[in-house]
């Protein structure tokens, strides 16, 4: 099993998808977003200044981010593959990544793009709810993810909430960032010719694009 690198914008899925392919294949699901916000919930030093850099739709700086994923990487779980999502968000973080990989002895694996627009990001975020217990996430607009009991958590029963950045005033800064930051990134994994990319239509299901991602893994 190779690892799979998800670059998204906001909305277009990634959550639900590692979350799917990490039960399938049997490997974690890490979280660039996640291993942040868990950091902010320590209620750390560090995560009072991430908390800020994040509520505002900012991006945390390159050495923080390098040196969590390197102490998730080092866990044994990651052994035999794991979903990366949200990192490398930029060229720069791209090639800290390969040389960490180099470093640990790991295969850079698969990179897949959801390609989402803008304007149905937007509708998506309206309705995103999440797990602050599990880290699930939902969404009252796509029928197959939405919770089961209203307001609950299908897998341990917790009240779901909105993320304090889910908003539409970041909402529109962090597309734009995201996606000018990417585009470079884009672009060398298209060189490298690694990079698959799948369009995310306004009534696609998570499990149709579970199923493009299954056949292109499997290929
Ligand atoms: P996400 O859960 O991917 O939407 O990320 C939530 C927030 O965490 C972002 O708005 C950024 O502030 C921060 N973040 C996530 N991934 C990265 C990254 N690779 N580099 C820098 N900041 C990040």
């Amino acid at each position: 099993m190779k690892s799979i690198i998800f670059i998204s914008p906001p909305a277009a899925g990634k959550g639900t998808q590692s979350k799917l392919l990490s039960e399938y294949y049997h490997i974690p699901h890490i979280s660039m977003g996640d291993l942040l916000r868990n950091e902010v919930a320590c209620g750390s030093e560090l995560g009072k200044k991430l908390k800020v850099i994040m509520d505002a739709g900012g991006l945390v700086d390159a050495n923080t981010t390098l040196e969590l994923l390197e102490k998730r990487l080092m866990q044994d779980d990651c052994k035999n593959g794991y979903i990366l999502d949200g990192y490398p968000r930029n060229l720069q973080q791209a090639n800290s990544y390969e040389e960490l990989l180099n470093k640990i002895n790991k295969e850079l694996g698969y990179v897949i793009f959801l390609d989402i627009d803008k304007e149905l990001a937007a509708k998506r975020i309206a309705g995103r709810i999440v797990c602050p217990n599990c880290g699930s996430s939902y969404n009252l607009y796509i029928e197959d993810v939405k919770p089961k009991e209203e307001n609950i958590c299908d897998r341990c029963h917790h009240k779901l909430e909105k993320r304090s950045d889910d908003n539409e005033a970041t909402i529109e800064k962090r597309f734009d960032t995201y996606m000018e930051n990417t585009k470079d990134l884009l672009d060398y994994y298209k060189k490298l010719n690694v990079l698959t990319t799948i369009k995310i239509k306004e009534n696609e299901t998570a499990i149709n694009v579970f199923e493009k991602i299954k056949e292109i893994i499997n290929d």
